[in-house]
């Protein structure tokens, strides 16, 4: 059995570690590996080594800096199909959806390449006489990013290439369920020239993430999962005294009125809600039909689920994979069932689905649930599964309300001919992330990217220039500098010439 170990110093190393999880191949359903989950020690151990790296690469100058992030992106560029079947064969997406996630990754990277600017302070010349301010910006120390399973590359680079760039040192916990791309990624930060200690690979479960929200030396702790876990890792590293981004989960609904073009939505809406298995913070589960053509949406839609081929992620011809694990399956079929129970109408269903040959793979088929309401379990709750419940509302503000009753607040799109309404939509939706005729509006790396209400604790969104922001601190200094030979003499009033 492979063991996955972490990477601390400069190389793999199992340090105290001795109990491990496992890690499943989703399209089989046989372990492939066991991963090490660390220890306090191991804690100390990563913190303290990545402490004293901070020392030498803080002080490292930007030129330096960007040599090396440049080298990684084309590092992280060369390795990008294999990066992606190590996704594939761990959380099991498609090879083309996971090359995806890492172009998206590889995208913050190219932002942070431009550091030296992101880096600019300002300056105020001749503020008083003879009295100049500036400010710049100075990383944290060691800052901690903690993951979820969904995007094992490319929500780590939402993080680890701006805190870098900017002079910290990087401890990553990854998810204990697909660890093993953040290990390819430490090997080419070292490649890149990276010195050792400054990104470091903590694999574990809750006592490591306990430990790092706890450890004195953790300035700074950046988190993307559910929310549940979002709250308490902000409760609790903020109650320590850090600075902490929190990023949680989402039900996004997509609105479709009446004069939006019913084969754009309804391919769009299949492809958001199943695509990478539903298992995306910004998978559209809710589909808001607006008006009499409620119907028509629904049959569109159940026909283009119904056609979705699913199958291993390393087959070219699956357009869907696996979900993560058997329990996320049965999670999954679960609330199928109890949405047939509490009255929603099962027009596609995955349950039972079997792929020939991986008999024993984590699938669930495309599921679309009709006259879904609101009280429902399936509607309430995020399912993080290919299932899309459509729910009907009479008009865009009906949709408008609803979309703000509910307490998550990450994405939300419209499928509109409109101009009128969907400016009516971008200004009235309590959601920070919007798509118009987009289903998955996924800001670009120099954009900002988070979510409102129970979607994000914190106030900080990452990458862009939040994330700029979130990894440094500012300094401002007035200066001057006394003509020897004219002497100023102090007062005892606040200056103001
Ligand atoms: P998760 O919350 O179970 O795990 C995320 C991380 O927290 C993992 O590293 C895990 O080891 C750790 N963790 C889990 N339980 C913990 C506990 N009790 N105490 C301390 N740490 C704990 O999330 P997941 O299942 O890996 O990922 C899916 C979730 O992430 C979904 O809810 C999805 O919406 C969300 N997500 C959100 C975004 C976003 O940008 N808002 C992006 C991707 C995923």
């Amino acid at each position: 059995m492979r063991t996955i170990e972490h990477w601390i110093g400069g190389g793999a190393t199992r340090a105290g570690s001795t109990r491990t999880a496992p890690v499943w191949n989703p399209a089989t359903g046989e372990q492939q590996a066991e991963v090490l989950l660390a220890e306090p020690v191991d804690v100390d151990l990563a913190v303290s080594t990545a402490a004293k790296a901070f020392e030498s690469w803080s002080q490292t100058s930007l030129t330096k800096r960007t040599n090396v992030l440049f080298a990684f992106r084309e590092l992280v560029a060369r390795h990008a199909r294999e990066l992606a079947e190590i996704i594939a064969d761990e959380h099991g997406k498609v090879v083309s959806d996971a090359l995806g996630e890492v172009q998206r990754g590889l995208e913050v990277v190219e932002f942070a390449c431009g550091i030296p600017h992101l880096l600019k302070g300002d300056y105020s010349d001749q503020v008083s006489t003879g009295v100049d301010v500036f400010s710049f910006r100075e990383p944290l120390g060691v800052v901690a990013g903690i993951t979820p399973f969904n995007f094992p590359v490319m929500v780590p680079m939402w993080m680890h290439p701006v805190a870098i760039a900017c002079g910290n040192a990087f401890v990553l916990k990854p998810s204990e369920r697909d660890p093993s791309a953040s290990l390819l990624v430490a090997k080419l930060w070292a490649e890149a020239g990276l010195p050792e200690g400054v990104f470091t690979v903590l694999n574990g479960d809750k006592t490591a993430v306990d430990a790092l929200l706890d450890h004195p030396d953790v300035a700074a702790v950046s988190f993307v999962g559910s929310t549940p876990i979002a709250r308490y890792i902000h409760q609790r590293a903020s109650a320590n005294g850090k600075r902490v981004q929190a990023l949680g989960g989402a039900k996004n609904h997509a609105v479709v009125l009446p004069d939006a073009d019913l084969d754009f939505a309804s391919d769009h809406l299949v492809a958001a809600a199943m695509g990478s298995a539903g298992e995306r913070c910004m998978a559209i589960s809710a589909a808001v039909a607006v008006g009499t053509g409620a119907d028509q949406l629904v049959d569109a839609v159940a026909a283009k689920a119904k056609a979705v081929r699913v199958g291993p992620g390393r087959d070219e011809a699956s357009e869907m994979g696996p979900v993560v694990t058997a329990a996320a399956r049965d999670r999954i079929t679960g609330y199928v069932d109890s949405g047939e129970r509490q009255g929603a109408r099962v027009a596609v269903d995955g349950r039972g689905l079997v792929v020939p040959g991986h008999e024993d793979g984590f699938f669930v088929g495309p599921t679309v649930l009709d006259h879904v309401t609101p009280s429902m379990e399936v509607y309430r709750d995020e399912i993080f599964g290919p299932v899309l419940s459509v729910v009907r509302a009479d008009d865009v503000d009906e949709a408008i309300a609803l979309i703000n009753a509910n307490p998550y607040g990450n994405g939300t799109a419209i499928f509109t001919g409109s101009g009128e309404a969907a400016r009516r939509f971008q200004r009235g939706v309590k959601v920070g992330m919007i798509g118009i005729n987009v289903p998955i509006p996924v800001p670009m790396a120099y954009y900002s990217f988070g979510g409102w209400k129970d979607s994000l604790f914190g106030q900080s969104h990452v990458h862009g220039p939040e994330g700029i922001a979130f990894y440094t601190r500012a300094k401002v200094v007035t200066s001057r500098w006394p003509r020897v030979d004219h002497p100023i003499a102090a007062s005892y009033h606040f200056p103001t010439t």
